[in-house]
């Protein structure tokens, strides 16, 4: 783990080195795709793939033969469309600002519309162009945050019917606790899905996310929407990871020390050193996407050796206690592992109190990232 100069993820002078398995990408997504068959299997490539990496993520999957994209904005989708083939398809989660419609038209990218609003907004679009526009109808079925509500499920039914010109190619909805497989939630919007398909008959539905896709069958219309199951995050909380790893990151150490019993830590003194201590100064953090939550509660590992993290996270750097390592083993140059084969992506998303989500999705752009 030391000094691998030959390693091509080491740039010059790099303090962080980020690497981003492709081929466990394609394989997750293989899996995920034998998963839903005879469904589909999309990929949700939101947040810059949450964060690992747009240009070099939505490529891979296109290659596996993935032909349907999400993501949550327009300009996302506007930055995505050069990457892909001409015959695979984006699709706006969050549907249009006003303003956004004709460019969207312009670059076949297909908005999610969420509201009667948008549309009304889309159809005019459509009509003023002559066109035909497609369009995904998404409906809320008990989250309450983005879809139409079963309250204007008629008025919705009213303008599928009138003359239009959008052309819906599936209707979608989104679980909000697909990750926990015995909460009844999932139930719940899985028979108001249900409901919204027998008043909507003849459209192809579009419901799971990861955790969907492993509640089973009912939940996978024909199309499923993984995200974080992709990148190697845990679908279903409490339950052992069935998806390989992508992402690890290691991370330099600046510094080392040895302080004595009584010695203060960091700032605020937060942390005061019980008995002699030995101390590493290693170069990520808060600004770099370790968060401020893993003060006194984290680790990184050294081998099999947790070493945990002393003090307050700074914003460029943690201080972490290797006492229990051979005296030499870290030194000026080392690097210690921040997430790999000792320390998961949920371990550390578990310590910070937060989710892999948020952890993926923060990771900072000081690191060098290799891509393999
Ligand atoms: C982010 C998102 C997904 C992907 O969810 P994962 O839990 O990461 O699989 C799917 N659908 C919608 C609507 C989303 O916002």
């Amino acid at each position: 783990m030391h000094s691998e100069t030959d390693d091509p993820g080491k740039r010059a002078g790099a303090t962080g080195r980020l690497t981003i398995d492709l081929s466990a990408l394609a394989r997750n997504y293989t899996k995920l795709c034998s998963l839903v068959t005879p469904a589909r299997a999309a990929a949700v490539v939101k947040a810059n793939a949450y964060g690992l990496g747009v240009e070099r993520v939505a490529p891979t999957l296109c290659a596996k033969g993935c032909r349907h994209f999400f993501v949550a904005q327009f300009s996302e989708a506007q930055k995505l469309r050069p990457l892909l083939a001409n015959d695979a398809q984006i699709f706006v989660l969050n549907g249009l600002q006003p303003g956004d419609e004709i460019a969207c038209a312009e670059s076949a990218i297909v908005p999610v519309i969420n509201s009667l609003r948008q549309w009304q907004r889309w159809s005019a679009i459509a009509k003023y162009l002559k066109r035909t526009l497609p369009a995904v109808v998404q409906f809320d079925t008990g989250m309450s945050r983005l879809g139409i509500p079963a309250e204007e499920c008629g008025a919705l039914a009213a303008e599928l019917s009138a003359q239009s010109n959008v052309e819906v190619l599936f209707i979608m909805s989104h679980l909000a606790s697909a990750d926990e497989a015995d909460n009844q939630q999932n139930d719940d919007q899985s028979v108001a899905m249900e409901r919204i398909a027998d008043q909507f008959p003849g459209f192809d539905i579009c419901f799971a996310n990861s955790g969907g896709i492993f509640l089973g069958k009912p939940y996978h219309g024909v199309l499923a929407r993984p995200g974080i199951a992709l990148y190697g995050g845990a679908p279903t909380a409490g339950e052992p990871n069935p998806m390989e790893p992508v992402v690890s990151l290691e991370v330099a150490v600046v510094q080392t020390r040895t302080v004595p019993a009584g010695a203060k830590v960091g700032y605020a003194g937060a942390y005061v050193a019980e008995k002699e201590t030995r101390l590493a100064t290693v170069a990520a953090g808060y600004a770099d996407g370790l968060p401020r939550s893993l003060s006194g509660r984290g680790a990184v590992c050294c081998m099999e050796t947790r070493l945990p993290i002393t003090g307050r996270v700074s914003m460029d750097s943690i201080t972490v206690d290797i006492t229990a390592l051979p005296e030499g083993t870290l030194s000026l140059g080392s690097f210690v592992e921040v997430l790999g084969p000792h320390q998961s992506l949920e371990d550390v998303a578990r310590d910070a109190g937060t989710i892999s989500y948020e952890i993926l999705t923060s990771l900072g752009d000081r690191y060098a990232r290799h891509y393999r």
